[in-house]
């Protein structure tokens, strides 16, 4: 049994973060992770410039590594009418296979130890939590961080709400060679869903979609509804006539649920994915999740060496600044969400923004923050 200042259960971009700021605060840190790295996940692989500066602060330069530079966003109906825009503050593209990889080396080089196995439990007794994985290992910490995504088997060990709830979302994500622009980030309508085209660091375009599990599920395989379904959008069915996948098969999710969660459960003190999702027409699930991660190791990191501030205080200023700084975003995606699945509203959305521009941009500003201070 070995014990640590802080676990971290779940080593994609907000755990690693957590990981690597907590660290560098001088913290001793456990991350669990079920997954080696490096390795693809399904995500539109679009980060938000707002993060930037706050990982060149941690040591991290995206740029380095080829992420593309990516300032304009375009946006089609299924009839094909578009409307393109200048990103207000732009973003970068890079794989997940590169990214968490990056970030997971960060960690390493700082000193954080890795346990690769699943995390089967997190339970709390005595100021003191305990993690048992699947291999029967057990640690224990002062502070766990719940990093570990949009869906996991410890939800329901925590009895979490949404886990009750029917999640109706899916999503297939691939890499190809295609011919497209490297500063931009284009975003097709379909019946049901929407699918996102920009380029990576490796020069392929990453096509990612989320579509209604009911919707697919009618047409059996991807083939077929990239066929009938993707297809009547005119820039996917050129797409996926003409580009040629790099990937053996294309990754999928299902059961995704974009429904409210808690910041804290079980004085568990969650983060990224695991607090709440935003839709990814938003692009901006990455950014939340590392700065979610920021916001958690500098509380953990009062907590743990200021005495007279509590857990209690912890806990609760850690919900308020989560709420207060994502709750907005993530109503305002959920609204975007429900009127660009709404093919007649979707129209007249179009419409209003091919007459003003200016209506994309400020929704964009929206669901976005403004860069992370340092
Ligand atoms: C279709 C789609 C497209 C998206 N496109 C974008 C985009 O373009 N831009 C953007 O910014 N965001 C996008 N997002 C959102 C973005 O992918 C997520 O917000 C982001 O990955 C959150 O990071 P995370 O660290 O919280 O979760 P994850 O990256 O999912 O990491 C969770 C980690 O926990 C591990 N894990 C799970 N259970 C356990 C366990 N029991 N024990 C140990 N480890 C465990 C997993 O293996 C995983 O590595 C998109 C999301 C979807 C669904």
């Amino acid at each position: 049994m070995k014990t640590y200042d802080v676990i971290v259960v779940g080593g994609g971009l907000a755990g690693l973060t957590a990981a690597i700021d907590a660290k560098r605060k001088g913290h001793s840190i456990l991350v669990i992770e079920k997954k080696t790295y490096p390795h693809h996940k399904v995500c539109g692989e679009y980060v938000s410039n707002e993060v930037l500066p706050y990982l060149e602060s941690l040591g991290v330069f995206l740029n380095e590594f080829g992420a593309v530079n990516i300032n304009t966003m375009q946006f089609s109906t299924l009839a094909g009418d578009t409307v393109s825009t200048k990103l207000p503050l732009g973003g970068v593209g890079i794989s997940r296979y590169s990214f968490d990889h990056i970030m997971y080396h960060k960690a390493l080089e700082l000193g954080v130890k890795f346990c690769f196995q699943s995390a089967l439990s997190i339970a709390f007794e005595n100021n003191q939590f305990e993690v048992i994985t699947d291999q029967k290992e057990i640690y224990m910490s002062s502070i766990v961080i719940g990093a570990y995504g949009k869906r996991s088997s410890l939800d329901k060990q925590l009895r979490r709400d949404f886990m009750q709830q029917k999640s109706s979302w899916l999503a297939v994500k691939g890499h190809y060679k295609y011919e497209f622009p490297s500063n931009l980030v284009a975003l097709h309508n379909f019946k049901g869903g929407y699918g996102g085209l920009s380029k990576v660091e490796s020069g392929a375009v990453n096509f990612c979609y989320l579509a209604n599990y009911a919707d697919f599920q009618k047409e059996k395989n991807i083939a077929n509804f990239n066929k009938k379904v993707v297809s009547q959008n005119p820039f996917l069915a050129a797409f996926l006539k003409n580009a040629e996948s790099l990937f053996e098969e294309p990754l999928t999710i299902a059961q995704i649920s974009f429904s409210s969660k808690k910041a804290i459960e079980n004085q568990v003190l969650m983060c990224g994915d695991t607090a709440g999702l935003i839709h990814p027409l938003c692009g901006n699930g990455m950014s939340m999740a590392i700065h979610a991660a920021k916001i958690a190791s500098e509380l953990i990191h009062k907590f743990l060496n200021e005495k007279s501030y509590t857990r209690e205080q912890l806990n609760t200023e850690y919900e308020n600044k989560w709420n207060h700084t994502f709750n907005q975003r993530l109503w305002v995606g959920r609204k975007a969400q429900s009127i660009l699945l709404n093919e007649r509203l979707s129209n007249v959305a179009l419409s209003a923004a091919v007459k003003s521009p200016n209506l994309l941009r400020t929704l964009i500003k929206r669901t976005h923050g403004k860069a992370i201070p340092v």
